[in-house]
């Protein structure tokens, strides 16, 4: 846009902002399985948004400058060692999220081992990608363990056998994001620690709630950093701590350990720049947010809303196994939901939820592991949860009659435009979804980034 000559009132800008966000999806009201984590509590967004606001224009680029942000990321970083298994060496920062968390841990490790030339990461498949992530932006190489369609999780051996004398780092997930599968970390860390290597968990997703749905007599394994051998472990509060977005906590099992994440330059001319975090300036507004949800609700409004998760996780697991031709892709131990069509298209049956009202995650295939739908499963989808049943059943009897989706006939060499006109393009995101899904999971991974790089680069262009 140009900037406005004259500026406009509060209340005009306001309502833009109102008309933009109708097109959005509902991020509120229990119907949305992915992006958003909403307990479903009148009154928290008021609540993290006065703290936002008290504390957005603190910069946390000098804690000795505004120690009110420093107190209370000390604060976060001390309920986050509490819930996973820390000790009084334990260590931590908050960063913007999981996949900042993930790049630095990544980078501490490579950076305590400055002899190694060509570092290199241990990670299975089913890993976040924000670790291939960090291994593209550090220059570290990336060593995929395999999983089995059916466990979905590697086997210690298999890691032990894929930790060379250049691996800085062995990654795991609790639980993974995309089957909330939680891996064996127990026996992870123990052959990493055998070869001297740290231990990363990614307990982005789970770390908040797999020790509530424990005390509620979920079987959960030892993930945390009680098992010898985690060196370290993140935790992403803007997810089921349910703080606004751009916070994420990384722990260290000891100071020494934490030493190599940190960045200081000195050799310039101006104040010497100290930073834990990949930022440098960054606003108190998200930690300050998350320092009054965290205080607000307590540790028993914790467990009353991973109680509350966990009854509606089985509901949606009941639901599919009810419908015949559908097929949980793993048995929930987490918050998630996953699960894959046999008799029918899975990209379909995720349309017809979206015009029934739910929103979910279709995943595309993945060597042996098939295309799947995938539910984050939060608080606020309990009241609802006894509509998801009949409206899965009759999604699926859709899907059914609907028959496969057949993949577009298009060339992929047209111009962007071109192509994106013969998807269906033409006046924004098509209401169905499922010939560019079939035809973005038909082509190889390599291809299917190419695509999407070109298409957000297309979205992303300056308003005149
Ligand atoms: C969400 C997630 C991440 C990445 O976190 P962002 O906050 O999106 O950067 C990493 N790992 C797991 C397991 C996650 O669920």
């Amino acid at each position: 846009m140009s900037l406005p000559k004259d500026g406009l009132p509060a209340e005009q800008v306001l309502d833009e902002i109102r008309a933009l966000r109708t097109a959005d999806h509902p991020t509120h009201g229990g119907r949305l399985f992915a992006y958003v984590y909403d307990p479903g509590l009148d009154g928290l967004d008021d609540l993290a948004m006065a703290a936002y606001a008290l504390s957005a224009h603190v910069n946390g680029l000098d804690p000795t400058a505004f120690p009110s942000l420093l107190a209370m990321e000390n604060a976060l970083v001390g309920a986050a060692a509490g819930l996973l298994g820390g000790g009084p060496a334990t260590v931590g920062n908050v960063t913007s999220g999981g996949t900042e968390s993930l790049m630095l841990a990544v980078k501490a490790a490579r950076d305590a081992h400055p002899e190694i030339e060509r570092p290199r990461l241990v990670a299975p498949v089913t890993a976040h990608a924000a670790f291939a992530k960090a291994a593209h932006y550090l220059g570290v190489a990336l060593d995929l363990v395999p999983v089995s369609a059916s466990a979905l999780r590697p086997a210690p051996e298999d890691v032990a056998a894929a930790i060379g004398s250049d691996t800085v780092l062995v990654a795991c997930s609790a639980p993974s994001y995309a089957h909330g599968v939680v891996d064996p970390v127990a026996g992870i860390a123990a052959v990493a620690a055998a070869a001297g290597v740290r231990c990363h968990v990614d307990a982005c997703f789970g770390g908040w709630t797999l020790p509530y749905l424990r005390r509620l007599g979920v079987q959960v394994p030892p993930f945390d950093l009680s098992v010898p051998g985690v060196t370290s472990i993140s935790v992403d509060l803007h997810k089921y701590a349910y703080t606004p977005k751009g916070v994420s906590v990384l722990l260290h099992r000891d100071a020494e350990l934490r030493r190599p994440q940190y960045f200081a330059y000195a050799g310039w001319p101006g104040y010497t720049m100290v930073n834990p975090v990949i930022s440098s300036t960054r606003s108190g507004g998200p930690i300050a947010a998350a320092y009054a949800v965290l205080r607000h609700l307590g540790d028993s409004g914790y467990l009353a809303l991973t109680a509350k998760t966990l009854e509606a996780v089985r509901e949606l697991a009941a639901a599919v196994s009810r419908v015949d031709g559908l097929r949980l892709v793993a048995a929930p131990e987490s918050t998630v939901v996953c699960f894959t069509a046999d008799l029918f298209d899975v990209f379909v049956l995720a349309d017809e939820l979206a015009a029934r009202g739910w929103h979910t995650q279709p995943q595309f295939a993945y060597a042996d592991v098939p295309a799947s739908i995938h539910l984050s499963v939060t608080a606020s989808v309990a009241p609802r949860v006894a509509e998801f049943g009949p409206d899965l059943a009759a999604a699926a009897e859709a899907a059914r009659a609907a028959g496969p989706v057949a993949l577009p006939e298009v060339s992929l060499d047209v111009p962007l435009p071109e192509l994106l006109g013969a998807l269906g393009f033409g006046d924004g995101i098509p209401e169905r979804m499922a010939p560019v899904n079939a035809l973005l999971n038909a082509v190889p991974p390599d291809v299917r980034e190419a695509l999407l790089v070109d298409f957000l680069g297309y979205l992303q262009r300056p308003a005149l």
